[in-house]
């Protein structure tokens, strides 16, 4: 299976009232001509306009999160359904801002990844290790655990996820994995992928995200099991997403 067409993806987390839109926009606008795939996962509260701005362009909406359970007594959530029902097509699950700040397991994020599949919203599941973790060189040991709980409770449905890399200490520190740190943790990825789903391993996406910017985008991108990014602080302006965009290609 040849390697899939380059995902890259802008996590805008909690920043972007109705003004933001221009943004999205002008992304639509300059990302005409890219071969890659473009998506902007905006807050919650602008999915359903940005899908209306963005509807018959070539970038994608996405949300943020999304609950284990597609409706309920569930104060403050939103499901599945309801990112399909605004125009999201995909879903970030298990960002580590959701690990850390709400206790999120893996067993959640992949009950969270499965109601996403069963629903048909592409999952876009975040791994990653914190920086103590890394240095007591258990790198490899947490992000296999927290894909393996996906691949786990998915079995072969995971050939429809996105999987994001962010090393939490990459994440808005301005502190980039190098081209080699990140690829020898994609690598791992894709093995344990591989051993999964041999057929699809290869056609899965892997991003990589953590102060991914137009500077230091192609490098990492130039990695063999770099498949795209996840990218937070420099989605935010159009010519910076853009110039991550432009290196995709
Ligand atoms: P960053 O965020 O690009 O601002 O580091 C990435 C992310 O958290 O997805």
């Amino acid at each position: 299976m040849t390697a899939p067409t380059p995902l890259i993806a802008g996590n805008w987390k909690m920043n972007g009232l109705a003004a933001a839109l221009t943004e999205a926009r002008a992304v639509a606008a300059g990302a005409g001509s890219t071969s890659a795939r473009v998506a902007i996962c905006p807050p919650a509260t602008l999915v359903a306009r940005m899908a209306e701005a963005l509807a018959g362009g070539r970038v994608e909406v996405g949300g943020q999160d999304c609950r284990a359970e597609l409706s309920g007594a569930f104060t403050g959530d939103i499901s599945a359904e309801m990112l399909i029902d605004a125009g999201a097509g995909l879903v970030i699950l298990g960002h580590s801002e959701r690990r850390a700040g709400y206790g999120e397991s893996d067993e959640l994020v992949a009950a969270k990844t499965a109601i996403a599949l069963a629903n048909g919203i592409t999952p876009i599941v975040c791994v990653g290790e914190t920086l103590a973790e890394r240095e007591a060189g258990r790198t490899e040991e947490v992000v296999k655990r927290q894909l393996a709980a996906v691949i786990h409770v998915n079995g072969h449905c995971i050939s429809e996820i996105v999987v994001a890399y962010e090393p939490v200490w990459a994440i808005g520190t301005g502190k980039t994995a190098t081209p080699a740190q990140a690829q020898a943790v994609h690598a791992v990825l894709r093995a344990q992928l591989h051993h999964a789903a041999s057929e699809h391993a290869a056609g899965i996406r892997i991003l990589y995200g953590g102060s991914m910017n137009a500077a230091n985008a192609a490098e990492l991108l130039a990695e063999a099991d770099i498949d795209g990014g996840l990218i937070g602080g420099a989605s935010l302006k159009a010519p910076d997403f853009l110039q991550i965009i432009a290196a995709a290609r």
